[in-house]
């Protein structure tokens, strides 16, 4: 296994540490052969080449097997919008780059963490989504302009058929071993792109007749995922609703510190937290580092096909949890004040437990 860690920025190169000690760990305690390479991304990069994504980071990346990601983002760029490097211009380019269309997002509740949540646990209790956000189309990547008198600006939000197709494929086969219901989420009552998102679908639908598909608007969806969590299953949508609805769902999780992603196309895995570099917390030692370690979960589980190493990851979280041990922002009233820890704390208690 040949995998490429590309810290970034912030909390990203904290939590990263732990997800790579998480593999190394699994590797020897399983033995298998794994071979790590390191490079830059978002602010780092800028700092030390100019560029956010440099070329050796996306060569490095196309010989690696698997990526472990961890977060872009400064404050500097976030307060000057007028800035024409970005940290988010590497994440958005790798994307493209290695055709990282579907951004699978698995939203799955610990018991142990049912009060960490600001949703009711009766609420929350047995919900289990399985988010699949589209990642190369949408505003993301459509044209963006600004008048000359720069007092009007616009993103195109387009989609291509086929960009809907490969990935409500996915989707679709990942209801049917699930249980069988897909919702996808869109606008079509307003967005032209998403017009062509429901018809693409509901196309689609006609090849998975045991599949149960439902659509929804992004608003009654955001709405209904706090209401009742457990009536989703599948969730399809475009990159932008996505991308905030899935930040909404991590509180169905407990803290955007326990959600991890998959993002996978063409080849080439790349696997991170949904969070971002946490300005407020970067370097104080205190962030999560679970999402990180969960995303490994996922890499062995999608990239390697070893299902007994992604399960020995979660049950180690499992019963980290289970032992009573947080971090602060999954610590409620009843978490004794030694048992909340930082991150490397946090790690170490997911290693042992390895
Ligand atoms: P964020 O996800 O970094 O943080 C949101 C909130 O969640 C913060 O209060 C933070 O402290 C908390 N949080 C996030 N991860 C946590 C963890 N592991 N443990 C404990 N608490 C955690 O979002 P933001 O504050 O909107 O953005 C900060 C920077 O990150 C910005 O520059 C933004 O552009 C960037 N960003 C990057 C990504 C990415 O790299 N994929 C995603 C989102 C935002």
């Amino acid at each position: 296994m040949k995998i490429l860690v590309i810290p970034g920025d912030g909390i990203g190169q904290e939590v990263t540490t732990w997800g790579r000690k998480v593999i190394e760990k699994i590797a020897v305690k399983f033995g298998h052969s794994v071979s790590f390479d390191e490079a830059l991304m978002g602010h780092v990069a800028i700092e030390a080449t100019g560029n956010p994504l440099p070329d050796e980071t996306l060569e490095k990346a196309h010989k690696s097997d698997a990526i472990l990601f961890g977060a872009i983002g400064h404050i500097k760029y976030d307060n000057d919008p007028t800035a024409k490097v970005r940290p988010e211009q590497g994440l958005l380019k790798i994307r493209k780059e290695l055709g990282l269309y579907a951004n699978l997002r698995p939203i799955k509740l610990f018991d142990e963490l049912l009060g960490a949540s600001s949703i009711k646990p009766e609420i929350l209790k047995g919900a289990d989504i399985l988010f699949f956000r589209e990642l190369t189309g949408d505003v993301y990547f459509g044209e963006k302009k600004r008048s000359e008198d720069r007092k009007t600006a616009s993103d195109l939000m387009i989609y291509h058929q086929y960009e809907v197709e490969r990935i409500a494929e996915k989707a679709f086969k990942a209801a049917q071993s699930r249980s069988k219901r897909l919702c996808s989420v869109d606008k079509a009552n307003v967005l032209e792109s998403s017009r062509l998102w429901r018809e693409t679908v509901q196309e689609l639908a006609k090849k998975y007749p045991d599949v149960t598909t439902e659509h929804m608007f992004i608003d009654n969806a955001a709405m209904q995922l706090i209401k009742d969590p457990k009536k989703f299953d599948v969730v399809l949508t475009a990159n932008l609703f996505g991308d905030i609805l899935t930040d909404e769902a991590s509180q169905i999780a407990g803290s955007m510190g326990m959600l991890a992603s998959a993002s996978i196309g063409d080849k080439i895995g790349l696997y991170e937290p949904i969070h971002g570099s946490a300005h407020d917390i970067a370097g104080k030692g205190i962030a999560n580092p679970l999402a990180s370690i969960l995303s490994v979960a996922l890499m062995f589980e999608i990239s390697f096909g070893l299902k007994k190493e992604a399960d020995a990851v979660l049950d180690a979280v499992a019963a980290t949890l289970k032992d009573g041990f947080r971090t602060k922002d999954i610590a409620d009233s009843t978490t004794s004040a030694f048992n909340i820890l930082g991150t490397e704390a946090m790690g170490m208690k997911v290693l042992e437990r390895i």
